[in-house]
C-alpha cells in the first residue's frame, strides 16, 4: 500500500474514494493482467505509445475493475486512450444486440479524433464502429443494421436528435463515456445530457466522466447518475 502510495505520489495521482485499485504501470502489465486481445495488442503497439500517462494508469485499472469514474487530467494528457482501451477489452466480441458503448463529446471535430484512434483500435477485432456527429451527416440505416453496431462516437446535438426521432435505442448500452465533461454541462447541454443518461436504461451500465477540469456542474451530475464513483485527479484540480 505505501509502494502504490508512493508511486501515485511520483505520477502526481490523487484518488479520492476507494483506493484499493492499483494503477497499472507499463502496457504489458495491463495487456496481461486482463489477457487483452492479440488484435487489440497489436494495434495498440503499432501506435508506438511506450508507457501509459498517469491519468491511464489509474483510470484503465478502475474502468476495468466495472468501477464508475470520475477522471479529471490536463488537455493532452492522453485521456483518450484511457477511455477506448477498457471499452475494447471490456465488450470483447462483436454482439448483434446493439451500442454497448457511448461516447459523448461536446464537438464534431473532438469526436472525429476519438473515433480515428478507435478505428486505429478495433482494426481486426470485427467490433463494428459509428461515428454520428452533425445533424444530417451519416445515417445509420434500417433497424436491422443499427443493431450491428458495438460502439457510437457521437454529439450531444446528434445524439438526442435520434433518441428523438426513435431511430437509437440506448437500453443496451453498457458503458457510457462524457467525454470533456464540463464542455457537455455548459448552459445549453444541460437538458440533452438529461435525455441521453435518461435514455440509457441498462441496469448494469458503467459510467466514466473525463474532463480536463471539474465543476461544481460536474460533481453534481457525477452524485446524481453514479453509483460510488471513484475520483481520479491529476494535475490541478479545479473549481
Ligand atoms: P486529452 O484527451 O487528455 O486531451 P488525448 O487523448 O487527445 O489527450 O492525447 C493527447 C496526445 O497524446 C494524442 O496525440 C495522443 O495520441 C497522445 N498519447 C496518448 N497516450 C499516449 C501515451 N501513453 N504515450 C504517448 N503519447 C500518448
Ligand atoms: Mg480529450
Amino acid at each position: 500500500i505505501e509502494e502504490t502510495g508512493r508511486f501515485r505520489n511520483k505520477y502526481r495521482i490523487r484518488i479520492y474514494g476507494d483506493k484499493s485499485i492499483e494503477p497499472i504501470k507499463t502496457f504489458n502489465m495491463m495487456f496481461n493482467q486482463w489477457k487483452f486481445r492479440p488484435a487489440v495488442q497489436r494495434n495498440f503497439k503499432s501506435i508506438g505509445f511506450r508507457h501509459p500517462t498517469p491519468i491511464q494508469m489509474q483510470a484503465i485499472p478502475i474502468t476495468m475493475a466495472s468501477r464508475d469514474l470520475v477522471a479529471c487530467a490536463p488537455t493532452g494528457s492522453g485521456k483518450t486512450v484511457a477511455f477506448l482501451l477498457p471499452i475494447l477489452q471490456a465488450l470483447d466480441r462483436p454482439s448483434k444486440i446493439g451500442f454497448r458503448a457511448v461516447v459523448v463529446t461536446p464537438t464534431r471535430e473532438l469526436g472525429r479524433q476519438i473515433f480515428g484512434m478507435l478505428e486505429k483500435l478495433v482494426a481486426g477485432t470485427k467490433l463494428r464502429v459509428c461515428f454520428l456527429a452533425k445533424l444530417g451527416g451519416s445515417v445509420l440505416g434500417n433497424a436491422n443494421n443499427r443493431k450491428k453496431y458495438d460502439i457510437l462516437v457521437t454529439t450531444p446535438l446528434r445524439l438526442v436528435h435520434e433518441i428523438q426521432h426513435e431511430n437509437i435505442d440506448l437500453s443496451t448500452v453498457q458503458h457510457l463515456i462524457l467525454d470533456e465533461a464540463d464542455q457537455l454541462l455548459e448552459l445549453g447541454f444541460l437538458e440533452q445530457m438529461d435525455t441521453i443518461i435518461a435514455a440509457c436504461t441498462h441496469q448494469h451500465i458503467r459510467k466514466s466522466l473525463f474532463s480536463a477540469t471539474i465543476s461544481s456542474n460536474v460533481e453534481e451530475l457525477a452524485t446524481s447518475i453514479m453509483r460510488d464513483p471513484i475520483r481520479v485527479v491529476v494535475g490541478i484540480k479545479n473549481s
